[in-house]
């Protein structure tokens, strides 16, 4: 599955931030416990329905009041157990009571096509489990897999799932670049007389 969404900087310039995992790009939807509303994109049922769809395609039913608590519910697991586990802290045992229990439902089926008839379409409550289970999946490879970017400015936390683990930016155009600017200008201010 591909991972990844827009973001819009304080500059207005978008760019996409791949959190490398469903479960983490569903946790930035929100403000991921900093206290900015701002950030927030889930402001009502209908853009959890709208989110859902990017990603799985077209639902069965739009999402419904209980499944939106829901659905922020998972969320806050998720982001707490990401900074947790980012921060090499022990994740609150809450958080992931709540992960299993969401993990536990029954995910989106895989499909086949060239039926005789309409695939069964996603479900709000499947799409869900399938989240729970992908942050199951990426926070069971352990801390050293879920970091902050090493811009000394920026605390967006990724899962790298590159095979020699080692990712270190948010995104290379937005933080790595920058920081390798700002390298090689200190660099040069220390070689200059
Ligand atoms: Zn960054």
């Amino acid at each position: 599955m591909t991972t990844g969404q827009w973001f819009v900087d304080y500059a207005g310039t978008r760019w996409f931030f791949d959190s490398g995992s469903l479960a983490l790009d569903f946790g930035y939807t929100g403000d991921y416990g900093y206290g900015r509303p701002e950030w927030e994109r889930l402001h009502q049922p209908g853009d959890l329905t709208a989110w859902l769809t990017e990603r799985f395609g077209e639902l069965a039913g739009p999402a419904t009041s209980a499944q939106f608590r829901a659905a922020c519910e998972l969320r806050t697991a998720i982001t707490r157990i990401a900074t947790a586990l980012a921060d090499d802290a022990a994740p609150d045992p809450e958080a992931i009571d709540l992960i299993n229990h969401a993990a536990a439902a029954a995910d989106l089926a895989p499909v086949l096509a060239g039926g005789t008839e309409p695939a069964p379409m996603p479900t709000v409550p499947r799409a869900l489990a399938t989240i729970a289970r992908d942050g199951v999946r990426v926070f069971s490879a352990g801390p050293e897999r879920i970091r902050h970017c090493g811009a000394d400015d920026c605390a967006l936390i990724f899962y790298d799932s590159s095979r020699p683990n080692a990712r270190r930016w948010c995104s290379m155009q937005r933080c790595g670049n920058r920081t390798k600017v700002r390298t090689h200008r200190s660099h040069r201010k220390e070689h200059t007389p």
